[in-house]
């Protein structure tokens, strides 16, 4: 099932499911108990929102072996976490908004998980059991800021370094799923999740042993090879085979 998020322009904002092209409402919780109304709703003819408002936005770094060496660096011996503030998400269609601060901003195209079951060290024969879905992230980076500075949280937390979208898919196998990004047409990155150092399940294990997952958290898995530039007048499009497509628009921030 693709589970979403919408508004239009009488209805405010509502979580709601997608059969063919056309969205029904869901009535209650996706995560919880709920119960789906009848699809009615061209979905081109509604604004579609992130398909979750996560808790937390957990990031996994140097997940891909080729990422890593494109940036000099070494995958090491347990994955690299960092987080993205709730205020960092957009939505499908949403504009990427290149700040001020910053002379190079890139896209990272990455698989999200979204938890749908909270636990604390959660074996990684179990890791499966917590997972609701899966969407498609854009983790966001404004590249000079993060080798800046010590800690990523300011190159990485910039509003609307974290579209999301374009819905969570329930039915999905996360094992050998084809990733591309296309900058305005142009192909960057293609790999297959197949090639992720840690694997979903040992990721899950890892960041609970941390920190309590809990549903609606979401996992960005890192992203593979090809990381590169993005402009004002820019469009990103991320597609993951089985998920669908995120697309978002870039442009410059408007003067203070
Ligand atoms: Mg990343």
């Amino acid at each position: 099932m693709k589970i979403l998020r919408f508004e239009t322009s009488q209805r405010t904002a509502r979580f709601g499911w997608l059969y063919e092209d056309l969205v029904g409402e869901i009535d209650g919780d996706p995560l919880g108990a709920y119960r789906r109304l009848d699809p009615d709703l061209p979905v081109d003819s509604v604004h579609l929102l992130p398909p979750v408002l996560p808790g937390k936005i957990i990031c996994v770094g140097r997940n891909y072996a080729a990422h890593a060496q494109e940036h000099g660096a070494e995958v090491g011996e347990i994955p690299i976490l960092f987080l993205k503030p709730g205020t960092s998400l957009i939505g499908p269609g949403e504009e990427i908004v290149l700040p001020p601060q910053s002379q190079r901003v890139q896209h990272e195209a990455e698989l999200a998980v979204v938890i749908g079951k909270r636990g604390r060290w959660i074996d990684p024969e179990a890791a499966m059991d917590h997972v609701f879905g899966y969407t498609i992230a854009n983790d966001v980076t404004a590249r000079d800021l993060q080798r800046a500075d010590v800690t990523w949280t300011r190159g990485k937390g910039f509003d609307t370094f974290c579209p999301l979208g374009p819905w969570i898919e329930t039915e999905f196998d996360p094992a050998d799923a084809l990733i591309t990004c296309h900058v305005s047409q142009e192909l960057r990155q293609m790999a297959s999740t197949r090639d992720m150092v840690f694997s979903i399940q040992r990721l899950i294990a890892f960041i609970s042993s941390v920190m309590t997952l809990e549903p609606g958290d979401v996992i960005l898995t890192g992203t593979p090879a090809g990381v590169g530039d993005l402009e004002a007048g820019d469009t990103v499009s991320i597609t993951i085979e089985g998920l669908g497509t995120l697309t978002n628009p870039v442009i410059a921030a408007a003067k203070a």
